[in-house]
């Protein structure tokens, strides 16, 4: 296995740390170069940004994480509510998931599927909450338009691994149908490998129109010239160390300077640190998500594997993530370590590759050119909150994206400009209350490894 150089490592600043975890860390560090991917690596050179926080300075808006959250955020600030807000990043612009993802830009938001939203919330929110993810995909496709991060349109195959998971699928779909309008399909088993692709052990597939895979690199230095041309100012190696209230506005400390500021909106994803807020303490459970992309494929492979390059997820609880890129890369993920400390261990990686082989025998052996893994923000509800928690506190969150941000990230980032210039919230769950805590916090993560036995165990019996 041959891993390339990340060629936008700059001579100066601090070296990327592989065993960052949210849990255990304090910040995610100051001017940490960025993860090893094949995104920062194909990028080109980052658009400019404003530099470190090197006094103190008052501003309106303070928003603390630079990824496409906070940078969305910032942008509509700008263009919608002429507010000219400042981003403060720990490390380089848009570092945390924003650079690490698989890029698939879906119709989701947190971690729940449609008959589960009608379940937890009846079918009236359901489908007024389908509306609003539909409103922010489109808002998404507008952004992609504008960006151009190498698009590859072709909406979502869910490839169901198992026949149960397949009978799963079709009621989906079914109920995608005929509840909310939305014109999913079902593929069967010759179809999906005749037209699109030949993975070991597919029972069939579910189609989804709407998807569109991007490079994230691209998407979030998109964001970085847009927001920066529409007035906001983006801090890079400047973490926040403290937000304390000041009167009615909030002083915010960063190692060369405290920013104060009216308004604070976090957008730190699952980089949140435990000792950030403490209203995020324990709101968010911190998952690793490892991902790798191979050397490109040949002519010969292509034909017997990734015939399309739309992406794909697969029905495990513990699901990869992948798709053809458009070099001809492959790119796939799904979890790795529990813990930061063990993050470089190789047997992560090594699920990887051998989820890859299994699926694509022809790619036994083929080379890996990147790997890489990040903290995605899970909510202890599997649904993300877009809120302001404390109605006479102007501070702000947009978190619990569940692994699902490519795309909503636009539309959070967007509402959660709404709520800092004022607006009223959109009267849905997820912009309402505060994200829900955890009875046994400190030991979650030894819960996590019995479920991910589990999971394991059941996702892959027959
Ligand atoms: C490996 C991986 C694969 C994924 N694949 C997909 C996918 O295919 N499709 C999909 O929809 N979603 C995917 N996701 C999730 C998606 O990347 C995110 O939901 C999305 O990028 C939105 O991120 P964000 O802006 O909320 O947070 P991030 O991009 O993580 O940004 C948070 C930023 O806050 C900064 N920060 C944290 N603490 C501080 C502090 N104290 N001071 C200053 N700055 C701070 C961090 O340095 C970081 O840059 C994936 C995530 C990972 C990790």
């Amino acid at each position: 296995m041959t891993l390339i150089a990340d060629p936008q490592s700059r001579p100066t600043g601090a070296p990327y740390d592989p065993t960052y975890d949210p849990l255990t860390h304090a910040t995610p560090g100051t001017d940490r170069n960025y993860a090893p991917t094949y995104w920062v690596a194909t990028a080109g050179p980052p658009p400019e940004d404003d530099g470190p926080v090197t006094g103190d300075m008052d501003t309106d808006v303070v928003i603390v994480g630079s990824g496409f959250t906070g940078l969305s955020c910032a942008l509509s600030l700008a263009r919608d509510h002429g507010i000219k807000a400042m981003v403060l990043e720990a490390n380089r612009v848009a570092w945390g998931c924003s650079t690490r993802n698989g890029g698939q830009g879906q119709t989701a938001s947190g971690r729940l599927s449609r008959s589960q939203w009608i379940a937890r919330y009846g079918r009236e929110t359901a489908l007024k909450l389908h509306a609003e993810i539909m409103e922010g995909f489109d808002y998404f496709t507008d952004l992609v338009r504008e960006f151009d991060p190498d698009p590859q349109p072709g909406g979502h195959i869910y490839v169901a691994h198992r026949p149960r998971t397949y009978e799963k699928l079709a009621a989906e779909s079914a109920l995608a149908n005929e509840v909310f309008g939305y014109r999913t399909r079902m593929i069967g088993a010759d179809a999906l490998k005749r037209d699109w692709l030949d993975e070991a052990g597919a029972v069939g597939a579910l189609h989804e129109p709407l998807g569109i895979g991007i490079h994230p690199a691209k998407f979030a230095f998109g964001y970085l010239r847009a927001a920066r041309a529409a007035g906001a100012k983006v801090y890079p190696s400047s973490p926040v160390l403290e937000i304390e209230r000041d009167g009615a506005a909030f002083r915010v400390r960063t190692p060369h300077g405290t920013v104060r500021a009216r308004a604070v909106a976090i957008a730190t994803g699952g980089y949140t640190s435990q000792d950030l807020h403490p209203r995020l303490r324990s709101r968010i459970m911190p998952i690793l998500s490892n991902s790798l992309v191979t050397r490109p494929l040949t002519p010969e492979e292509i034909a017997a594997s990734f015939r399309t390059t739309t992406f794909v997820t697969d029905t495990r609880t513990l699901r990869f993530y992948y798709r053809r890129l458009p070099d001809d890369r492959v790119q796939i993920g799904s979890r790795s370590a529990i813990t930061g400390a063990d993050a470089t261990h190789p047997r992560h990686l090594q699920l990887l590759i051998d989820g890859l082989h299994a699926k694509f025998p022809v790619l036994e052996g083929i080379r890996v050119d990147y790997s890489w893994w990040g903290w995605v923000d899970v909510s202890h509800d599997m649904m993300p909150r877009v809120v302001q928690p404390e109605p006479d506190e102007p501070l702000f969150y947009s978190l619990g994206y569940g692994g699902n941000g490519v795309s909503f990230s636009a539309q959070a980032g967007r509402r959660l400009a709404g709520l800092v210039a004022g607006r009223k919230p959109v009267g849905l769950p997820i912009y309402e209350g505060a994200l829900p805590g955890h009875p046994f916090a400190p030991f979650r993560r030894i819960g996590q490894r019995m479920l991910y036995r589990w999971y394991h165990h059941r996702d892959e019996a027959a």
